[in-house]
């Protein structure tokens, strides 16, 4: 008993003696005035919004590398560059498409809409069946016809973050699908009100198609039937009967890089330099849209500026007292079209897959009350690696000790968080991941997620853990195991 009672008082005080040890030395490093800069410089309006496929996320890139080179990162990319290029398939509507509605023409983004692209010549009558929800869609033939329905919001989750985004995918997924997997030659969705309200934004999302990297099933357009969004007002021309539908839809297929933007801190241990702790967060946002609240630009300040000028922060730290294991910054581009900066650097790491110990993804760190935080990564099925989460949580209590509500890490939380950001890519390949965020709030997805609307004390504290546990992982003497019972939902 006693002897057992002495070896736990020695493991504590040990373990005391290492967790004081453990402290990081330099942060002092972190500053809210560097944050505070770095975010504003990145959300300013003269970057448009840094959307993904565009010139304005490259100049944005370019802008990152160099705030790399003068905190003093090495690079780490192809080629002896911060940089790793990649391609993105853009297919975008052709502005050559022509739709008519019983041979009166429509005005493209203003009478009608392109929600799934399909290259296609179409002269057909229509088929209108009411409202979606009040038919039973599997007693109608549709084969060979176009179908059109009063889009109808029953049982869709207007809780989930902004429903305008999701209003038409949602229709698509709920009545559209099947109806086309039985030969329906095109789907026309007319507006109920939520179509109407989400018009604006809908459209800004069709305009810009599909992005895709080079193998996947969406690099091409295979689709042969089209899915049309119409206003509400074209309802009676199609309640009379006998409307038709003719359509000259052409699509332009075309590549566009985007870039991942990554720079290293070389360890200092002989045998733990070839192993890399990755930072990570992400360039894009939204672009310029239409306009909410008197701005068109979406600034994309707290997604995901803010976490960008966490990395650069912990990155002065780490230039000024380099761990053990080396430590990689990977800014990724083109997250907001579909993680495909983060499948890219997964897929082709420039440092050996094998090598990367652990994947820091910071993902809206700077909003909501200030004492509470997020820790995605730390549940079953999901959770990844004990030690790895026990290292953050350690690194929480040490340093900012947020309150952590982890009910958005739930497998049954309705946004399923977890699954939308750039750690996801790696978490799949068994590389330990888990992402810091402060969640979403009203101003997600909108211009109003401005520099302005940014907490940097609670920026400064989220840095802060990231930094705390980017510290333990890379001075650790065993790098983070993977768990064995390691499961994704999807
Ligand atoms: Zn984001």
């Amino acid at each position: 008993m006693k002897r057992i009672l002495l070896l736990s008082l020695m493991c504590w005080f040990a373990g005391g003696s290492r967790a004081h040890a453990a402290e990081p030395p330099a942060l002092g490093a972190i500053r809210e005035a560097d944050l505070k800069r770095d975010v504003y410089a990145l959300a300013d309006s003269h970057f448009n919004g840094r959307s993904a496929g565009t010139l304005d996320e490259l100049k944005a890139a370019t802008w990152l590398a160099e705030q790399y080179r003068a905190i003093g990162l090495k690079p780490a990319g192809d080629d002896g560059t911060y940089f790793q290029f990649f391609t993105l398939w853009r297919n975008q509507l052709s502005d050559r498409s022509t739709i008519s509605l019983n041979g009166t023409p429509l005005t493209m983004w203003r009478d009608v809409a392109v929600a799934q692209l399909a290259r296609v010549t179409l002269d057909a009558p229509i088929v209108y069946l009411g409202k979606a929800a009040d038919v039973d869609l599997a007693s109608v033939d549709v084969a060979g016809r176009v179908v059109a329905m009063e889009a109808n919001p029953a049982e869709f989750n207007p809780a989930m973050s902004l429903p305008t985004w999701r209003y038409a995918r949602s229709q698509q997924n709920k009545f559209g699908v099947e109806l086309l997997r039985r030969g329906a030659v095109a789907i026309i969705f007319v507006n109920d009100e939520m179509g109407e309200k989400s018009w604006d934004d809908s459209i800004e999302n069709f305009k810009l198609g599909t992005y895709a990297l080079d193998g996947d099933a969406t690099a091409q357009v295979t689709a042969t039937a089209p899915v049309l969004w119409l206003r509400a007002s074209a309802k009676t021309a199609l309640q009379a009967g006998q409307a038709t539908l003719k359509a000259s839809l052409l699509v332009d297929t075309f590549p566009y890089p985007s870039v991942n933007v990554v720079g290293k801190v070389a360890g200092t241990d002989s045998r733990l330099a070839s192993e890399y702790v990755l930072y990570s967060g992400h360039t894009d946002a939204h672009g310029v849209r239409n306009p909410i609240k008197g701005d068109a630009v979406y600034h994309g300040a707290d997604d995901n500026a803010g976490a960008d000028a966490a990395l650069l922060a912990c990155a002065r730290a780490f230039v000024r007292n380099p761990a053990r294991r080396s430590v990689l910054f990977v800014i990724h581009g083109a997250e907001e079209r579909g993680l495909h900066g983060s499948r890219v650097f997964a897929a082709h790491p420039t440092v050996p897959l094998k090598d990367i110990v652990a994947v820091l993804n910071g993902e809206m760190i700077g909003r909501n009350d200030p004492g509470t935080a997020t820790l995605l990564g730390s549940t079953p099925p999901h959770r990844n690696s004990d030690t790895l989460v026990e290292m953050a949580l350690a690194a929480n209590r040490e340093g900012p000790n947020f309150t952590l509500d982890n009910s958005w890490d739930s497998p049954a939380h309705i946004e399923g968080w977890y699954f939308r950001s750039d750690h996801l890519p790696y978490a799949r390949l068994n590389v330990p991941s888990i992402m810091y965020t402060t969640v979403l709030h009203p101003d997600y997805h909108t211009p109003q997620d401005s520099a302005e609307n940014i907490d940097y004390t609670k920026l400064k504290k989220m840095t802060e853990w990231m930094y705390r546990t980017g510290w333990k992982v890379a001075e650790a003497q065993a790098r983070p195991a993977v768990n064995s019972d390691f499961k994704l939902e999807r």
